[in-house]
């Protein structure tokens, strides 16, 4: 099969700006890929790197587009490496063709709160929207001053409401003892990278010495990641960007497969990268945890954003073939 291929650059500014460990995030850079296939058949699919987070960057998104040329094979596309999560991401949503349409059914999704003091009115104006599920970044102040906060948060949590806690590896083991002690017992529903990704051993301790679940991002950012520590027994969960972790009907087959336990969650994508996941997870059930698509509006306009996705993402959460109107938009 032969292609032709286009690719354009996005760049948009974060409205509001995203605080995290990692520091300051205020714009997005992507890239969308067109393929027309022989027939005539267009398919449009998104590259959404994040910086940081280890996936690839930008600008070897675009060499690679760039040494497609604007004809490419099949063969080629299959070729792209394994480290290229999000173009094989993008690539492979763009050489799908819509298939019989599968029941759509309804999750739950988690409400993502600000770092810090802020996380308290923002907890109370998403728990008057519905939501039930919550998850908020730490380790971006000192761990006394957060562990402030947290209680004043839990003091404000409904009895069937959960937390979930996301350190992006800030802390040290010794801070991350001081959290886990504190949050046993606790409705957390789990801590999310605790220690940074190399802290293996860190991590499969933490896991075996505190009653807490805990759960691995930035250590499975890639699908075959994500495979490596399920087959070395982590026992905790997996929080899977499925825009970063390689070609949808992949991950989709491993969770299906294996039954791991995983939220799936959102990489800051537009509403062409969103709407795709949130079909398959959808349609497919592929976990029983909330979303982690509560993120508001990314972009703070609805063209790049897409559906509002409320306290339970359903059918109304997915844009009707997106690809066409963010691609002439980018012209
Ligand atoms: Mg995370």
């Amino acid at each position: 099969m032969l292609y032709t291929f286009a690719h354009r650059t996005y760049r948009l500014p974060l409205n509001p700006p995203l605080r995290t460990a990692h520091g300051r995030w205020d714009w997005r850079e992507g890239i969308i890929v067109r393929l027309e296939d022989e027939a005539g058949w267009v398919g449009y699919g998104e590259a959404a790197p994040v910086p940081g987070h280890g996936t690839e960057t930008w600008a070897e998104v675009d060499q690679l587009c760039r040494a497609f040329g604007d004809r490419v094979s099949a063969e080629e596309l299959a070729r792209v490496p394994g480290r290229f999560g999000c173009l094989r991401f993008a690539l492979a949503l763009a050489q799908a063709r819509p298939e019989p349409a599968l029941p759509i059914g309804r999750l739950g999704v988690a409400a993502l709160l600000p770092a810090g003091r802020g996380a308290l009115p923002a907890l109370a104006a998403r728990l008057e929207a519905g939501y039930l599920a919550f998850k908020w970044k730490v380790g971006v102040a000192p761990v006394e001053e957060e562990l402030g906060v947290f209680d004043d948060l839990l003091a404000e949590l409904p009895a069937h409401a959960r937390l979930r806690l996301d350190a992006n590896g800030a802390w040290n083991r010794r801070q991350a003892g001081r959290w886990l002690d504190r949050c046993a017992g606790r409705p957390v529903e789990f801590v999310e990278q605790p220690l940074v990704p190399d802290d293996e051993d860190g991590l499969r301790g933490l896991a075996g010495d505190y009653p807490v679940c805990l759960a691995l991002d930035e250590s499975v950012v890639r699908l075959e990641e994500a495979r490596r520590w399920q087959a070395q027994g982590w026992p905790g969960v997996f929080v899977l960007k499925p825009a970063l972790a390689g070609p949808l009907e992949e991950t989709a087959r491993w969770i299906e497969s294996t039954r791991a336990d995983v939220v799936l969650s959102s990489a800051l994508e537009t509403v062409l990268a969103r709407s795709a996941i949130l079909r398959w997870a959808l349609a497919r059930q592929l976990t029983r945890r909330p979303l982690g698509f509560g993120v508001g509006g990314v972009f703070g306009a609805r063209r790049w954003d897409g559906p509002e996705i409320g306290p339970l993402a359903d059918s109304s959460c997915l844009a009707n073939d997106p690809g066409k109107e963010l691609w002439t938009a980018l012209d």
